[in-house]
């Protein structure tokens, strides 16, 4: 393959120059391997002609011998038409072009047999075809065999360039007739052998022009095994590189902090989950290597007194630790917490934000600096290079996905020996793409609520119905609780939000103000003191609704507030909705989410609500939502720093199979760390290719 990697697309026979730059442009391809790797999205069966009395408008694609009897052109200049009879002999149907008649017209000959194919439609009440492809049935013979014919995604400039589907198709036959030989192979033999995968050069043939479905299945299954079995590869490869490479703090003391908490103060039971991944963790700092693990947990599921208990193991062993949180309010609420499960011990825990006041900055930077501040909370404040630790030893970072590779990075280098890293999730990641994303981080999961928890109670209501919700939030609230409504996020463009907001807030207050009930209301354009004054007074019972928009996504923590009303629901994605409605349920009462959305929506909102209605279980939601939305969409993928570029497979549909790759790269490393054996020459040659491609492929966290 290196050498097709090697030749400039521009001199592939048909390309050029200009064409060259478009197709640069427009899909990175710059040499003839690129070509070879943009796939096809659809096929269509070539093997079926019809008659001319058989064909309706509704076909999606006919395909018909015949020939071109007359020729007529109607109107002028820009409405011209150009059509041409075609005759299969006993019926008759008309071809029409409004563009390129120019170049069409002289290219028509008559008495030749042509294959036409393209989509029928209906004018005048006869049946026509527009812009067919047609092509002299000898030549079509000549050309190389195909049965099923590809279809390539295209962009206007490049059909504005004479670029379409069916020349990417020639080209890529262009590329085939240069060659002399076969394409190399990828993949080792005795992996081709013993998973009977068909070898590289006839799975790309077959890709691009397939005999039939059963030759193609198999070309879309050795490529697709192979893209996800690298992917894996060099995943699990760079795992291993790390744990050689960095030596970490080795916290081997459960000591005074971490006992002296959990004997005395810690509140209540842990739930099992809990005491898996705390034991997971006190291995992973005891190892001698630094730790770099996911803690996953659906909302409410405990992750942050994990957090802080493995912040004390970290004191135990003489080291500092940080927590670091999205947003301000976070970081706060982080703080309160974390104080209140400390208050009887004498730890010193502080705070720094953005809105930290000089003087309060200037000394905690400089007892972090001589260690006497032990345990930090904060915003990116942390990051900043003013902020120097005596020894530090734990980094926590909250609801990652906020946060891109380069941040999380910055805070590794500030120690000699790398902190170990916890990052902790609330956004469920389903598997496939966290053993993409997050692979080669270690991974524990908190798969259990604690005890006591009643399942929110979810509904879907369309807009007529709020008068009945404002009494049943009435009811909720002469109960004793309290109430989140959320509308769509306020940005700069949308100035419908904001009115959406303001018109709510003042229905609200109006139909609650005689009840004497009280309102807050926060949204991202806010001033930060504006902002956690509003949300304080919620926070404290001062008032009894809290409306918002989504800046009480992550974190916000009400035991109180029971009842999670979300506006235009259809505008929400699904980990938005669970994200959302997992600030309710957090205290012993029953808690509701109520989905209002208008009755026009879309079919994939549909299902988001349905799915919401349907289930609790993060988990579930998440591969719901990747198989809705695709990989690329999810949150978090795009900062992640590691997007693959996946040609073929598709992390929502081909889990299986990317696990099956995951264990068969997991083997070979076993019996070979480094690839060096003869037989994995070519792998180890290919990682190298791979990895010059991928420069985004460094440490993550
Ligand atoms: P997460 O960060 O995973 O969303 P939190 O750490 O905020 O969850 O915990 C949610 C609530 O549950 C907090 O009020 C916390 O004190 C409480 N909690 C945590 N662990 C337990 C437990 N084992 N038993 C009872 N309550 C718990
Ligand atoms: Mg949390």
């Amino acid at each position: 393959m290196s050498e097709l990697s090697g030749i400039d697309i521009k001199f592939l026979a048909g390309v050029g120059p200009k064409k060259a730059s478009i197709l640069k442009q427009e899909l990175k391809i710059n040499s003839y391997e690129d070509l070879l790797y943009v796939f096809p999205y659809k096929y269509i069966d070539r093997t079926r002609f019809y008659k001319i009395s058989e064909v309706k408008a509704t076909m999606p694609y006919v395909q018909i011998v015949g020939r071109i009897t007359a020729l007529d052109e109607f109107g002028e200049k820009r409405s011209k038409r150009l059509v041409a009879y075609f005759t299969d002999g006993d019926d008759e149907l008309e071809l029409v072009w409004f563009k390129g008649i120019n170049f069409v017209k002289p290219s028509l000959k008559p008495d030749t047999d042509y294959v036409v194919f393209g989509k029928p439609s209906m004018f005048n009440r006869k049946i026509n075809i527009v812009h067919p492809e047609l092509e002299e049935e000898t030549k079509r013979k000549k050309r190389l065999e195909f049965n099923l014919q590809a279809f390539y995604l295209t962009s206007e400039k490049m059909k504005s360039s004479f670029l379409n589907s069916k020349a990417i198709s020639k080209l890529q036959e262009n590329v085939f007739m240069s060659l002399n030989g076969k394409i190399p192979e990828t993949l080792p033999k005795y992996i081709l052998e013993k998973l009977q995968l068909i070898n590289l050069h006839d799975a790309l043939v077959n890709i691009h022009f397939p005999k039939d479905t059963d030759i193609l299945k198999k070309a879309q299954y050795r490529l697709k095994f192979e893209e996800l079995f690298y992917v894996q590869l060099n995943i699990l490869r760079m795992k291993q590189k790390r744990k050689i490479q960095y030596k970490g703090h080795v916290f081997s003391r459960i000591g005074e902090y971490f006992n002296g908490f959990y004997h005395n103060e810690l509140p209540f039971q842990l739930t099992n989950a809990q005491k898996k991944v705390i034991r997971e963790i006190r291995n992973d700092l005891g190892s001698g290597r630094q730790m770099n693990r996911l803690l996953q947990g659906d909302v409410g599921s405990g992750k942050t007194l994990v957090g802080l208990m493995c912040m004390l193991i970290a004191l135990d062993n003489n080291a500092q630790a940080c927590l670091m949180a999205p947003t301000e309010i976070l970081a706060t609420q982080h703080l309160e917490t974390i104080q209140e499960f400390m208050q009887n011990m004498n730890v010193r825990i502080e705070l720094l934000t953005g809105s930290t006041k000089k003087r309060d900055r200037d000394r905690i930077h400089s007892d972090l600096e001589s260690g006497d501040l032990q345990i930090i909370i904060g915003t990116h404040a942390l990051i900043e290079d003013k902020v120097k630790f005596k020894n530090l030893g734990l980094v926590i970072i909250d609801e990652q996905h906020r946060f891109g590779v380069a941040q999380r990075a910055k805070l590794w280098k500030k120690n000699q020996l790398p902190p170990h890293v916890l990052v902790m999730t609330a956004t469920p990641i389903p598997r496939t793409l966290a053993m993409t994303l997050y692979g080669d981080l270690e991974v524990s999961v908190i798969d259990e609520l604690p005890p006591g928890r009643k399942p929110i109670h979810t509904v879907h209501y369309y807009d007529n119905k709020r008068l009945a919700i404002y009494d049943f939030m009435h009811k909720q609230i002469k109960l004793g609780r309290q109430i989140y409504m959320v509308y769509p996020m306020i940005s700069e463009s949308e100035k419908m939000d904001y009115k959406n907001l303001e018109e709510g807030f003042e229905n609200v207050n109006n139909y609650f103000d005689r009840f004497g009930i009280r309102i807050s209301m926060v949204h991202g354009k806010m001033k930060a003191d504006e902002k956690d004054m509003q949300m304080q007074n919620f926070a404290s019972g001062k008032t009894q609704i809290l409306v918002a928009t989504t800046v009480i996504e992550v974190g916000v923590n009400v035991p109180n507030a029971s009842v999670m009303v979300i506006e235009s629901t259809e505008r929400f994605g699904l980990s938005q909705l669970h994200q959302l409605r997992g600030r309710v349920g957090r205290g012993a009462e029953q808690s509701y989410c109520i989905l209002m959305s208008s009755h026009k929506i879309s079919n994939e909102s549909r299902k988001r609500i349905e799915t919401m209605v349907r289930t609790n279980d993060g988990f579930e939601i998440a591969e719901e939502d990747l198989k809705l939305r695709g990989p690329g969409d999810i949150e978090g993928t795009q900062q992640s720093g590691l997007s693959y570029d996946l040609k073929i497979a598709n992390l929502g549909k081909d889990g299986e199979l990317l696990q099956f790759a995951r264990n068969i790269a997991a083997k070979i490393l076993e019996q070979d760390e480094l690839l060096s054996s003869e037989k994995n020459f070519i792998l180890a040659k290919q990682l190298k290719r791979i990895q010059k491609a991928k420069i985004n492929w460094s440490v993550i966290s």
